[in-house]
């Protein structure tokens, strides 16, 4: 007979989440973990790979752990992978394949797991490899998507659109765009590159992993209502397709207290700047722009007359990225920029830049969690997506009215002029209404987060749901 301790403890919402490789797919399984945990009645253990990719990975995990202690930690040791049979170079990408083909350790790490679990949320680079491991323990699985609900919809139709490759003269594209059923067009200059080549990994895997979402229980989206209501809705009605299961609207994720830096972030600067007055220029966690490029933004920003606090990035990994930043901007550029504004080569605590009261706008490269972290603070944006995902999302920004996108820049990383960069910073910095409707959605933002908000009731039908299947399986 057991306890009424033992009881409770079987009782308890366990939820194991498994991230992938990168900042941009960790950072909001940390949050959804934080949210969780803030909740008397979850438990949470988080499955990492070890070691890392990017230090910014390994920090950030720590940090975490240390704040909760009480989550259960377990490590996936990852088989031995030759790059050779991978096809991408990008650090990343190996590592969300070595991943998959590492998943079926999966089961024997949680197949011991106390309490029992009720559920098993993972990155969407995972779909086919670990639906069979989550079947085998019983246990629902369920994607934390990390991009937009439009690029979900996007997702879910990729082998529809690959196979326009094949069946026609046109390619996928009807009049240069793709036509998802409730969804507006999404023209090919949207489109991620690599999805453009059935032969790349990143379609290899959608190929593969598409057809089996309908086998999640599940898809979690860090989005709210009033951000992409239209994409939202037509997932939510099942106008876009019968393959994706039921869609929880988990967003916006808030930074967390855990996520500060040990260094002091650049917030004394920001205090000396007048209100509104500063762009704030990110291009993510990693995307590293040529010399060439990064010389040009510098000289852009300079040229447009703002202050700006700019996080540069030099390296695609930030273990590897040595160079001095005077080297890599240059010391006429780095001259010319004294006084004006911040230059800063090391990873910053963006949710307190994005809050400060003297940052007015943001450039940024639209990566999902960049744009989700803006409208909740209600500053906009300027996108210049430089590829992935970025395009699509960059279209939620500029339909939203978050913020404008220069279109003509495309959907790539370079060959744009500091003239031209300067004078869309400034008109961008100058834009009153831009600035008024991205407070709009602040609210709408906070609206959603406070307690009795779309967020909490999605949780809480998400843990009941979890809850429920767990006393039908005991
Ligand atoms: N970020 C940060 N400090 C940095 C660079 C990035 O806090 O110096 C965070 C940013 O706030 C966001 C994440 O890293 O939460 C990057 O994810 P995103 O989806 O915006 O872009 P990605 O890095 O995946 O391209």
């Amino acid at each position: 007979m057991s306890s009424s301790g033992d009881l409770l403890n079987t009782k308890t919402t366990h939820v194991a989440l498994f991230p992938s490789a990168g900042m941009g797919h960790l950072i909001p399984f940390l949050r959804f973990a934080a949210l969780l945990l803030r909740r008397s009645d979850c438990r949470v253990t988080l499955i990492t790979i070890n070691p890392t990719v990017s230090l910014a990975e390994s920090r950030h995990t720590s940090q975490f752990l240390s704040a909760f202690p009480q989550v259960i930690h377990l490590q996936l040791e990852l088989l031995p992978v030759d790059p050779a049979t991978v096809n991408s170079d990008d650090p990343f990408w190996l590592r969300f394949e070595a991943i998959r083909r590492s998943a079926h350790l999966l089961g024997p790490l949680l197949s011991s797991t106390s309490p029992p679990l009720s559920a098993l949320v993972h990155d969407v680079s995972l779909v086919s490899p670990v639906i069979p491991i989550a079947q085998s323990l019983s246990l629902p699985s369920y994607v934390l998507f990390p991009a937009s609900a439009r690029m979900l919809s996007f997702v879910s139709y990729y082998p529809a659109f690959a196979s326009g490759f094949e069946s026609s003269n046109s390619g996928p594209f009807e009049g240069g765009l793709v036509r998802i059923p409730s969804i507006s067009p999404i023209p090919k200059s949207s489109i991620p590159t690599l999805l453009l080549d059935p032969k790349s990994l990143f379609a290899q895997i959608l190929m593969e992993d598409s057809p089996n979402l309908s086998r999640l229980n599940g898809i979690l989206v860090n989005s709210f209502e009033g951000l992409e209501s239209d994409s939202l809705k037509a997932i939510n009605a099942g106008k876009v397709s019968k393959a994706l299961p039921p869609l929880f609207t988990v967003g916006p994720f808030p930074p967390f207290e855990f996520e500060k830096v040990e260094w002091s972030t650049p917030t004394t600067w920001l205090d000396q700047q007048p209100d509104g007055s500063v762009v704030y220029v990110c291009f993510g966690s990693r995307t590293a722009l040529s010399r060439d490029q990064t010389r040009e933004v510098g000289e852009g920003l300079v040229k447009s007359g703002y202050r700006f606090m700019w996080i540069l990035k030099n390296m695609i990994v930030d273990r590897e990225d040595y160079d001095d930043l005077k080297d890599v901007v240059g010391s006429e550029l780095m001259e010319k920029m004294k006084g004006r504004g911040l230059v800063i080569k090391q990873w910053v605590d963006q949710g307190e830049i994005l809050g400060h009261r003297a940052v007015g706008g943001f450039l940024s490269h639209c990566g999902w969690n960049s744009i989700v972290e803006a409208a909740l603070l209600g500053v906009k944006i300027l996108a210049w997506p430089l590829h992935g995902d970025q395009g699509i999302n960059a279209e939620v920004v500029r339909d939203s009215g978050l913020g404008i996108w220069v279109e003509s820049w495309g959907l790539g990383c370079g060959g744009i002029k500091s003239n031209e960069i300067g004078e869309r910073v400034r008109e961008f910095m100058g834009n009153e209404s831009l600035r008024r409707r991205a407070a709009e959605i602040g609210d709408m933002a906070t609206q959603a987060t406070v307690v009795g908000g779309s967020q909490e009731k999605t949780l809480g039908r998400l843990i009941q749901e979890w809850d429920k299947r767990k006393m039908a399986k005991e």
